[in-house]
């Protein structure tokens, strides 16, 4: 079956010319989750059923979402949603097509869950780069006000929702929840000591649910249809679909949103037509650039949480970064290493100056002026790194260094062994489109 014939949640009504309008939205069954949940449903029982589906964070993390707006404390009030819209990971793109193509599921999914919770006032966090993302969602936003989607006493429930976006300033740390919060109450964007976790003193010390875009974007399909329906799809513990943003060195980058379970062999050969020019793979990031790396003999393992976890690596956001055999791992990680130096926020020592030494060797590697025993010195100091640092992003920026020595050790070795060897490295890139 051709890819646009297979079943879909998110992507199902995607690519319908004008759905981020709210009337093609709505003639395509758009907010009649909502219509249901209020006039059918308490919080509780949409809570309950998102809860039944197994859902499970689709920003990295993979913690299950019921169970995260079940840990909100009920009778304390104000309490916050807030969507995570800061996709800033080196090969993450689903966030992005989804704000830009269809808002009005994204908002809905985003009431459904101020619903679940009882939170009256949501915000969005979207990425300061994300410029159109914002312009769609304001426009949606608008239309959907202008419906009594948002605001007071929504469709004669008695439920009242406000909805505000902010737009952040470029910084990828703000993807972690806590700095998150921090940058949108106004202060610099650096994460926060936890406990206390969101859930008991998030935004503005109240208790928050911070929860990303293809998340709760899978909410109105699961109280339209029911939990059982979202779990025909992947393994007990890993349900529903995801979407896989492929790039790299495949015939056919893009977004496929696809059964949580579908080998990594399939998704790379089957649905991105596989390796330009009929090369070979060499290694590929499962899910982002802060997952370890993996080698071709992991190609069949399932795309699920604990498949890939079991493998060694991580699903993360399901980004999947694909390299040909003539990549040079080196320039991949010098490439990679440079992001996550400009991007640490500076709070701690380990990451804040380590990654600016992982640079420094990583450069002189990639310039052909490495020294013997640069590859150990670079475990040496990435250990120091990972599990030392503040935040995630101390170990994110550690991984690449880790996992690309352990794989191929070889490549590093090569640039001091053999420098005047001619090495190819294509950027990552990718335009979204099939
Ligand atoms: Fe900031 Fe990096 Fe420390 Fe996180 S690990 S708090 S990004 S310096």
């Amino acid at each position: 079956m051709a890819y646009e014939d297979e079943p879909k949640i998110i992507h199902k009504h995607i690519n319908v010319p004008d759905i981020k309008r709210i009337d093609v939205y709505e003639a395509h069954g758009g907010y009649s989750a909502l219509r249901k949940a209020l006039s059918e449903m308490s919080g509780d029982d949409v809570l309950n059923e998102v809860k039944s589906s197994g859902l499970r964070g689709r920003g990295g993390a993979g913690f299950p979402t019921g169970m995260k707006w079940s840990f909100m404390p009920k009778p304390l009030f104000p309490k916050y949603l807030v969507c995570n819209a800061d996709e800033s990971e080196p090969g993450t793109f689903s966030n992005r097509e989804i704000l830009l193509k269809h808002p009005h599921l994204l908002l809905e999914g985003f009431l459904l869950g101020c619903y679940a919770i009882g939170c009256n006032h949501g915000y969005f966090y979207l990425r300061g780069e994300f410029f159109k993302g914002y312009e769609t969602m304001r426009r949606a936003l608008a239309e959907a006000k202008a419906r009594g989607f948002v605001g007071k006493n929504i469709l004669g429930s008695g439920f009242d929702c406000d909805i505000t976006l902010h737009v952040g300033a470029g910084a990828y740390i703000c993807g972690e929840e806590t700095a998150l919060l921090s940058s949108l109450e106004g202060d610099r964007g650096q994460p926060r000591l936890k406990p206390p976790f969101p859930a008991v003193a998030g935004l503005y010390a109240k208790p928050t649910s911070v929860n990303n875009v293809e998340t709760l974007a899978n909410v109105p399909f699961i109280v339209n249809e029911g939990a059982q329906a979202f779990r025909q799809w992947g393994p007990e513990k890993s349900p529903g679909m995801k979407i896989v943003s492929i790039s790299g060195h495949v015939n056919k980058p893009g977004n496929y949103e696809l059964p949580m379970g579908t080998p990594f062999r399939e998704i790379i050969y089957n649905y991105a037509g596989g390796i330009r020019d009929g090369k070979e793979i060499k290694g590929f990031f499962p899910g982002g650039s802060s997952t370890p790396m993996l080698t071709p003999d992991k190609l069949d393992i399932a795309m699920d949480f604990d498949s890939v976890a079991a493998a060694g690596s991580l699903l993360g956001t399901a980004a999947l970064c694909v390299f040909d055999e003539d990549t040079d791992i080196v320039s991949v990680t010098h490439r990679l290493l440079r992001f996550y130096k400009h991007e640490s926020c500076g709070k701690c020592t380990p990451c804040r100056e380590g990654n600016d030494w992982l640079v420094a060797v990583l450069s002189r590697l990639a310039e052909n002026k490495g020294r013997e025993g640069d590859a150990d010195l670079l475990i040496d100091m990435a250990s120091q790194i990972a599990g030392r640092s503040f935040c995630p992003l101390g170990d994110a920026a550690s991984t690449p260094v880790l996992s690309g020595i352990k794989n191929f050790r070889e490549d590093f070795e090569a640039h001091i062994t053999n420098p005047q060897e001619e090495r190819i490295f294509i950027p990552l890139h990718s335009n979204g489109h099939h």
